[in-house]
Order: C-alpha cells, then sequence, then structure tokens
C-alpha cells in the first residue's frame, strides 16, 4: 500500500490519478468536463454537445463500462474513445451481508486505499450511505472514523463510482432494449453522505458527483432523495444549500458549547450559536423543508432531560427532526450507549416539544455497519496526539 505524508485540512490536493495505462476515467466528469474531455480527443465542437448527450446515457443510464457497447456511435468513434477514456468504478475488494440485509462493501480506490458503502434496504427505502474522504481530519471523540488518519480526499469519480457499484451489485441498470429503468420502486433510492470523511471539506468533488447522480439523463436520484450530513462547518452550509440543494443533516450531539467542544471539536471553531444561525437560513436557501439534528446518545455524557429541553430550546424555529442515534460501540471507544428507556424518555420530551424524534435502529450491527463503525481496514492507524492537538485546535 502507498503511504502517503498526513494532510491537514488547507492543503488537501486530490491527486487525480489516471488509470495505470493513462486514460482519464470519464466517471464523475460534470456534463460541461466531458464536453471538454471530446474535445480535447478531438469531437468537433459542433458535435461535443451530441456527443456528451449520448456518452452520459450510455454511463449513467443504462449502466454501459465498454465503449463497444455504445451502438449509437459510429465504430471508428468508439476506438478512438477507447483509445483515451476508461468508465471505471472503484473495485470491490469484500462485501458482508448482515443478517437483516445490510450490505457492507469494502473498496479500493488508487493508491490502494479502502473505504466503506453501506446499503441499508427498508420497506419504502433502499439508502445507499457513501464516504467522501479516506479518514476524516476532523477528531469526534465517539466515532471510529475521528481516530484514523486522513488520507484524502475521494474525487468526484470514486464518490459517483460507490453509487455505480452498488448498482451493479443490486444488478439495477435496466437492460437495454427492455426497460428504461423507471418502473417500480428502486433498490438505491436514497443516498446518505453519512459513511467516512466530513463532505464538507471535499466540497467541489462532493458537488460534482452529487450533480452527476441527480441528473435527470442519468441515474436521476432527486435531491430530496440525498441527505448530506456534516459535523458543522459554518462557512459551507450556505454553499451547499445553494450548489447542491440537498437535504442537511447536522451532527449536533450536545447542548452546551463545553461538551460539544468534547465530542464534536470543531465546535471550538464553529460553536453552537454559529452553527444555529447558519442552519436558520438553510430551509429557504435550498428551498427544503427542514433540517435533520443527528444526536448520538452517549451514557452519563448528553443524554439527560435537561439536555433534551435545551436541545429543543436552541432549535426553535428552525423545521427540524431530531433523529436519535444509540451510540455504536467500537473496539475501545471511550462511550457506552444510553440505556433504553433513557433513549425513549429523551425522545419523548422532544416530541411533545413537537418534533419527530425517531431512535435510529441499529443496523447491520453483526457486520459493523452502523454508523461511526465504519474504518477501513488498510487504514488503522491511529492519529498521533500532535496530530489531533493540531486537527482540533483548527
Ligand atoms: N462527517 C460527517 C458525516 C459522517 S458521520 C458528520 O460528522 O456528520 C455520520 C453520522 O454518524 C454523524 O452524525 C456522526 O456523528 C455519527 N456517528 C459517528 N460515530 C458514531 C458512533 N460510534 N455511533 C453512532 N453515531 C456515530
Ligand atoms: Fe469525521 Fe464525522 Fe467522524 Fe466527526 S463524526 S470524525 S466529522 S466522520
Amino acid at each position: 500500500m502507498a503511504t502517503e505524508a498526513p494532510i491537514t485540512q488547507d492543503v488537501l490536493t486530490i491527486p487525480r490519478k489516471l488509470p495505470e495505462d493513462g486514460k482519464v476515467n470519464l466517471v464523475g466528469l460534470t456534463r460541461a468536463k466531458l464536453r471538454e474531455a471530446l474535445i480535447g480527443m478531438g469531437t468537433p465542437e459542433k458535435q461535443a454537445k451530441m456527443r456528451t448527450g449520448q456518452i452520459w446515457q450510455w454511463i449513467y443510464h443504462w449502466g454501459v463500462r465498454d465503449f463497444a457497447e455504445m451502438t449509437n456511435l459510429a465504430k471508428a468513434y468508439r476506438a478512438q474513445l477507447a483509445e483515451h477514456f476508461v468508465v471505471e468504478v472503484p473495485e470491490v475488494v469484500s462485501r458482508q451481508v448482515s443478517a437483516d440485509g445490510t450490505r457492507k462493501y469494502l473498496v479500493r480506490i488508487a493508491g490502494g486505499h479502502e473505504v466503506e458503502v453501506v446499503y441499508i434496504p427498508e420497506a419504502d427505502r433502499g439508502t445507499l450511505c457513501i464516504s467522501s474522504q479516506v479518514g476524516c481530519t476532523l477528531t469526534c471523540s465517539f466515532c471510529h472514523t475521528g481516530t484514523q488518519k486522513l488520507v484524502r480526499n475521494l474525487t468526484a469519480a470514486e464518490i459517483v463510482g460507490q453509487v455505480m457499484m452498488a448498482r451493479d451489485d443490486l444488478d439495477e441498470w435496466p437492460e437495454p432494449g427492455v426497460g428504461t429503468g423507471d418502473a417500480g420502486p428502486r433498490l438505491l433510492s436514497n443516498i446518505v453522505l453519512m459513511g467516512m470523511g466530513e463532505p464538507l471539506y471535499n466540497f467541489d468533488n462532493v458537488r460534482d458527483a452529487m450533480k452527476v447522480v441527480m441528473d435527470g439523463e442519468g441515474i436521476a436520484l432527486s435531491r430530496r432523495r440525498i441527505t448530506l450530513s456534516t459535523s458543522g462547518v459554518v462557512p459551507e452550509i450556505a454553499k451547499c444549500a445553494e450548489e447542491i440543494g440537498c437535504l442537511l443533516a447536522v451532527s449536533f450531539h450536545a447542548t452546551t458549547d463545553e461538551v460539544r467542544n468534547k465530542l464534536v471539536p470543531i465546535n471550538k471553531r464553529w460553536n453552537i450559536e454559529a452553527l444555529l444561525n447558519s442552519l436558520r437560513e438553510y430551509p429557504r436557501l435550498s428551498n427544503s423543508e427542514r433540517i435533520t439534528f443527528e444526536y448520538v446518545m452517549l451514557k452519563d455524557v448528553n443524554d439527560t432531560d435537561a439536555d433534551a429541553r435545551r436541545l429543543v430550546k436552541l432549535i426553535q424555529g428552525i423545521p427540524a427532526k431530531i433523529n436519535l442515534i444509540p451510540f455504536n460501540e467500537w473496539p475501545g471507544s471511550p462511550y457506552e450507549r444510553s440505556d433504553w428507556e433513557r433513549i425513549e424518555r429523551f425522545a419523548d420530551i422532544i416530541y411533545k416539544a413537537g418534533y419527530a424524534s425517531p431512535i435510529r435502529t441499529p443496523r447491520g450491527e453483526d457486520i459493523m455497519a452502523a454508523c461511526g463503525q465504519l474504518k477501513s481496514a488498510t487504514e488503522r492507524e491511529r492519529k498521533s496526539r500532535r496530530q489531533i492537538e493540531q486537527e482540533t485546535g483548527l
């Protein structure tokens, strides 16, 4: 495995590694970038828009990876495409299926790094939880990913590629000439950016990837079926509303700055008040209904009745739903899950104040697929104390 020096927040670069033979991967390029790539290869400018549309449909609507199958293009043009480009998604290294149907994939990306992707089937939907970074620069003390060094941001190709990989595994691409893929409920109907990493610290790639996924002539998931979860990168929140327009979830987890500083150290940079101010604007800017407040239930840390009441008071005026997450323990984790009665009592106080307060049922526990347990097998190394200090000092 390649080892790279730890990269700090502000100097993150995206090694846009080309496939072995130097060909460019078309996956994850926005329409404009795809057009540019085609022109760069010699496609006449006046044909470029049409070719972009055709190739886009093959890749994202039909799920085709081989240019030879793109039968509405001239043979010579297909050969030319194959000389310059590939259509490549991350390689699946392992796939585990839980007793409850949850699937956890470990996928390998350029540089030999691995990230996890989780598919959660439910009665009315199928949700794919995708990753945006290898590791995370932040150090939330209850999160397994937070103990892992940030290795790098994922490229847009690697983010879209996780969705394409899952559709491969679910066998959900329409069969050319048979279906259009529009019939019936979708197996993969929703996306949550709740895997490894802080999506708002990889904003451009996440945005480009989501634009591809939302495009009506391809995978075509509506922006209301995509939820981005952030620990609270305040300056990026308005941008997320304006440039992606997806639903927002925020890792709130505490009702005083003192406790939140410990659980979600980014709070030292942007505290509860600053975060709430940015959230107040989100529904209007993104034209969406409500924000999900994620709240991990940690025994004797943030789970008292007083916390529940403070929470309700803090979010007053923000259209919200509070998602209570029973803490998922991981080997060596410094916290315990709150007792069930405590979680229910907490939920009840919030519910009585007029907010939906679902308790997230842990899924895929037998395969360590739950929220915050994701950590790739090859990146077990812990952050050094110095690195943690640097990062939490922000
Ligand atoms: N970095 C983003 C998204 C990834 S984490 C964020 O922090 O929001 C997705 C959710 O899982 C977050 O709400 C996170 O706080 C929560 N989480 C992390 N570790 C957890 C754990 N061990 N148990 C329960 N939830 C956890
Ligand atoms: Fe990073 Fe989110 Fe984990 Fe915090 S909870 S360390 S932001 S992945």
